[in-house]
């Protein structure tokens, strides 16, 4: 078993990057939305500046109160898509339920959208054209090319339909002329589906959905999923028992989770590209 090694793969990607910021006369710029104090959202967002930082992304930070008008918010995003100096705009998710997310997100012009999620960036990616892509299922396309992982005519089975994983990924594995299976919370037996496929993506947030007897011998598995259990990191795939059968598997912390931010700043870099 060989490990699929995101926090590798993702310090080289950011060398890249920093050594081409170098070489920029106007430096790439990032500006984050943020709306609530969710705590999960600070460590995020704080984690994004901080590898921004690193490679000398410029980091704007917008942090509103959850009682501020809607309107501002989408204001705020018009002057950001108007301002030739920023590339890339986020809103970190989630946002609190009693704002219309999917008019805030489609407020931010396709060509800065860095997380891949409006309509028509989506729309695009569905039909297979060159887009942005959201960060996570980017990084684990970019981790499994790395490692030669053929995708071509396999089974690829993704465990979860969540519109910032599962549902992107389909798309992405479709391109690549995978035989694709989406499973998620209503699926009646898993490893009914897991046991016949080549690569398995998880993307649950159930701590050791996957285990050994659920797979064959010789897969490759990704575990997207971030838990905390007993204050320690863990994914949704059962390391231990998986790891004796996979050819290959994304540890968590060190796989999917460093991928996904070097992603981010990849694809500022793309619509800094663009801009030229
Ligand atoms: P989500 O909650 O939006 O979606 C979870 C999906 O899993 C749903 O489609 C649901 O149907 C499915 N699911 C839940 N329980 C299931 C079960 N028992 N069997 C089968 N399917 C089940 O989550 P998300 O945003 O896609 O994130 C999933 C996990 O990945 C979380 O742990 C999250 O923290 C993690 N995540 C990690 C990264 C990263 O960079 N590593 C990025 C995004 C999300």
């Amino acid at each position: 078993m060989e490990l699929l090694n995101g926090k590798e793969l993702a310090q080289e990607i950011r060398v890249d990057i920093k050594t081409e910021i170098k070489g920029c006369m106007i430096r790439p710029s990032l500006a984050v939305i943020q709306i609530g104090d969710d705590d999960a959202s600070n460590v995020y967002i704080k984690n994004k500046e901080k590898a921004c930082q690193e490679v000398g992304i410029y980091f704007r930070h917008f942090k509103y109160d959850d009682d501020t008008p809607e309107l501002s918010i989408i204001n705020k995003i018009k002057e950001l898509n108007n301002d030739e100096y920023v590339n890339g705009i986020i809103v970190q998710l989630p946002i609190p339920e009693k704002y219309n997310e999917k008019r805030i997100l489609n407020t931010i012009i396709n060509s800065k959208d860095v997380d891949g999620l409006t309509d028509i960036n989506t729309g695009r990616l569905v039909n297979g054209k060159k887009t942005l892509v959201p960060c996570t299922p980017l990084g684990i396309m970019t981790l499994l090319k790395k490692y030669e992982v053929e995708l071509e005519g396999k089974n690829v089975v993704i465990i979860g339909r969540s519109k910032l994983v599962g549902r992107p990924l389909l798309s992405l594995m479709l391109n690549e002329n995978a035989t694709v299976t989406i499973c998620h919370s209503k699926t009646a037996d898993l490893a009914e589906y897991t046991k016949n496929a080549d690569i398995i993506v998880v993307a649950a947030g159930v701590p050791k959905l996957l285990t050994g007897d659920m797979v064959k011998k010789g897969c490759v598995v990704v575990d997207v999923g971030i838990n905390r259990v007993d204050d320690k990191l863990c994914g949704d795939v059962d390391f231990d028992s998986v790891s004796k059968k996979a050819s290959y598997i994304s540890p968590v912390p060190g796989g999917v989770g460093p991928m996904t931010i070097a992603s981010l700043l990849s694809n500022v870099m793309t619509c800094y590209n663009n801009k030229k």
